[in-house]
């Protein structure tokens, strides 16, 4: 895969020496055990993938690249980039300021901007109405697109299944900003609505079956179906994409409730049942699927808790948390400051979408065993630094540099 120019300071040298190793023992990514780090009274077991991914070191290298290039000149940045609070707050140190919070709230009024402005659109891309007011001003958006060829490729998914007829079922969080994307890209080719989740494709069913007014629709999912969207005519044959960071089973489950229920109502069979579903896999990325694969393997692991790193917004790494929690005490941090010490934890509840202070987090009994792993937007140096702060906590038989040099 292509190696990009990151900043050093988001680099680990023990995460990276960790990751190069299993790499080279496992080139064709059929391990998804973990590696246990093992200091003695403590043990930590890191997950087989984790941190950065294509995407998002693609952005960080335009991003950065586009300042050095670009002295003295105005920059913006769509919205947040990624969603990681360091990564995002380093940008704006460099002096680039953001044009819309991350649920598309102006910041700064588009009127202000002018053609010698740049604009960088982030890696979850944007919509095409957007795109259209820049490049109006007469900000080219080629040029400084971070946009990850992963969302692209959903983008093109769409509008091929768009071309067979097919109305588009986006699985997404309505207000994330790659999923207002792809509504937006598909909804140019072909009636689209999007669901959130298992709730949503059970009300959207009942507008196929006509079990519920066919008007309720409109007020139902409103501000998430395309203009001219007509129920009665576009719910006849349908076709799922996602988010490229959702959770794999729940796009699994939605699609196969759909294709079930187009089955049943249209008494179709498999021979036919391309005539009303569109049987695509799903459009989650290669970093989504490997790190959900790697929280299964890490979860198989006998452990007291699992600690997710990433920044409290993001998507993909929420998905993780999820997939952790159902098996044991989970905390979500975005730093390793929120590790306030042996006894105490901040952490983040994204249910309740509060910071939780929790006390006597870890247990007495050792050896105390962690599993640690984190988003596709968060840099191997925070990983490294919890690592170091739980380290720092025990009596250790092995310090971290020493571990370091098994992975050499
Ligand atoms: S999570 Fe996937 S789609 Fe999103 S930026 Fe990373 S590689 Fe691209």
């Amino acid at each position: 895969m292509k190696k990009f120019n990151v900043p050093g300071v988001y680099r680990s040298s023990i995460i990276s020496a960790i990751k190069s190793k299993r790499k080279e023992a496992d080139k064709l990514k059929k391990d998804f055990s973990p590696t246990l780090l093992d200091f003695g009274p403590l043990q930590i077991f890191l997950a087989r993938h984790f941190g950065f991914c294509y995407g998002v070191e693609n952005a960080i290298e335009i991003a950065f690249r586009t300042i050095d290039e670009n002295p003295g000149k105005r920059i913006f940045l769509l919205s947040e980039m990624i969603h990681n609070p360091q990564v995002n707050a380093d940008l704006l140190n460099r002096g680039v300021h953001f044009l819309q919070d991350t649920k598309g709230k102006p910041l700064v009024d588009f009127d202000e901007l002018s053609a010698d402005d740049i604009v960088i659109i982030p890696a979850f891309g944007t919509t095409l109405s957007i795109e259209g007011k820049l490049n109006k001003i007469g900000i080219t958006t080629e040029k400084y697109n971070t946009t990850c060829p992963f969302v692209e490729k959903v983008w093109n998914r769409s509008e091929q299944i768009a071309g067979k007829g097919y109305t588009i079922v986006v699985h997404g969080k309505p207000s994330h900003e790659e999923t207002r994307a792809t509504f937006s890209h598909s909804a140019a080719n072909a009636p689209t609505v999007v669901v959130n989740d298992m709730d949503d494709a059970v009300k959207l069913a009942k507008y196929i079956t006509r079990e519920k007014p066919l008007a309720d629709f409109y007020v139902e999912f409103e501000g998430r179906y395309s203009e001219g969207f007509l129920v009665e005519r576009d719910l006849q044959k349908v076709g799922v994409v996602n988010q490229t960071t959702m959770l794999a089973s729940d796009t699994q489950a939605i699609s196969d409730f759909l294709k079930e229920l187009m089955v049943q109502y249209f008494n179709l069979t498999d021979a036919n049942i391309d005539e009303r579903f569109a049987d695509t896999r799903d459009t989650l990325c290669y970093a989504t699927n490997d790190n959900q694969t790697a929280v299964m393997g890490l979860l198989e692991t006998p452990a007291d808790l699992a600690v997710v790193v990433g920044g409290y917004n993001s998507s993909n790494t929420s998905h993780l948390v999820e997939l952790c929690e159902e098996k044991l005490p989970t905390f979500y941090i975005d730093s390793a400051d929120k590790i306030l010490s042996k006894k105490e934890i901040l952490h983040y509840n994204f249910h309740s979408k509060q910071e939780l202070h929790t006390v006597e987090y870890l247990p007495s009994d050792e050896p105390v065993r962690i599993l640690i792993t984190s988003g596709a937007s968060c840099p191997d140096a925070v990983v490294e630094a919890v690592i170091r702060k739980f380290v720092s906590f025990y009596e250790v038989d092995r310090t971290v540099e020493e571990i370091l040099s098994y992975f050499e």
